[in-house]
């Protein structure tokens, strides 16, 4: 595809796994049992937005859709001294809209396409994309009108990033499983209600240490492979 360009992680590891960073115009997905990192990845494509290109940004603003009120300036700020940026900067670019259901997601994300024209914003975040629609809609007979709004919510997402040349990143929490890493993760785990709509999707699981590992699955064209990543105090390194 013509005009793909590639956002930083922070961390070469990572980088180098999804063939240079993560790619405009495909949703890519992080998924993972609570506190495997994602949430501080979110952060940290963030900071790494507001860089300039020749540090591997966009030079751009960031819309996030924060579901589960994660967000912390204070750790904005922290990453941002790190990369030596000026923190009430790289926070003025950063534009953080609560969704407080999924039908208020559902429009925040419709809604994305006219405020990043406001903005010219090159990343969308939703941090997390799934924790409504599970507590939401969690009867049987529910589920296939869960996985069609979530499905419509995904390809308004896509959309903005198709308009925009942006980045989208989203999250997904998933139960922490033994056999995981000997079988396919991707297999249901209480229902994998994302699907296949993300091109791009990475399993994240605990290290030793503050270490995670980013496991890349099921790419269009990039070899399945592992990252080691650091969560640290000052973002994600290697
Ligand atoms: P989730 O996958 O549930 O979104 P998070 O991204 O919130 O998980 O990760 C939480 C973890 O991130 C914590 O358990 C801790 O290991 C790490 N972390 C968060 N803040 C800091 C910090 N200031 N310094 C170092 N590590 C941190
Ligand atoms: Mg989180």
């Amino acid at each position: 595809r013509k005009d793909v360009l590639r956002l930083t992680t922070g961390s070469n590891n990572l980088d180098s796994l999804l063939g240079g960073g993560l790619e405009t115009q495909s949703i890519t997905e992080f998924f993972g049992e609570f506190g495997s990192g994602k949430t501080q990845i979110m952060h940290q494509l963030a900071v790494n937005c507001t860089m300039p290109e020749e540090k591997g940004g966009f030079n751009s603003d960031v819309l996030i859709i924060d579901t589960e009120n994660t967000f912390r300036p204070e750790r904005i700020i922290q990453m941002s001294k790190y990369r030596e940026l000026d923190s009430d900067e790289v926070l003025r670019r950063i534009h953080v809209a609560r969704a407080y259901n999924s039908h208020h997601q559902i429009l925040l994300g419709e809604k994305a396409s006219e405020m990043a024209k406001e903005y010219n914003a090159k990343l969308l975040i939703v941090d997390s994309l799934t924790s409504h629609f599970r507590s939401e809609y969690m009867g049987r007979g529910s589920l296939s009108e869960r996985q069609q709004l979530l499905n419509r919510h995904m390809h308004d997402l896509l959309r903005f990033g198709t308009l925009q040349n942006a980045v989208i990143a989203v999250t997904n929490q998933v139960a922490a499983r033994p056999d995981v890493f000997f079988g396919d993760p991707t297999a249901p785990i209480g229902g994998n209600i994302v699907g296949h709509t993300a091109t791009f999707r990475i399993y994240l699981r605990k290290g030793k240490a503050g270490k995670r590992i980013a496991r890349l699955i099921d790419s269009p064209y990039l070899p399945e492979g592992e990252a080691v990543i650091q969560v640290s105090e000052d973002g994600i390194i290697d």
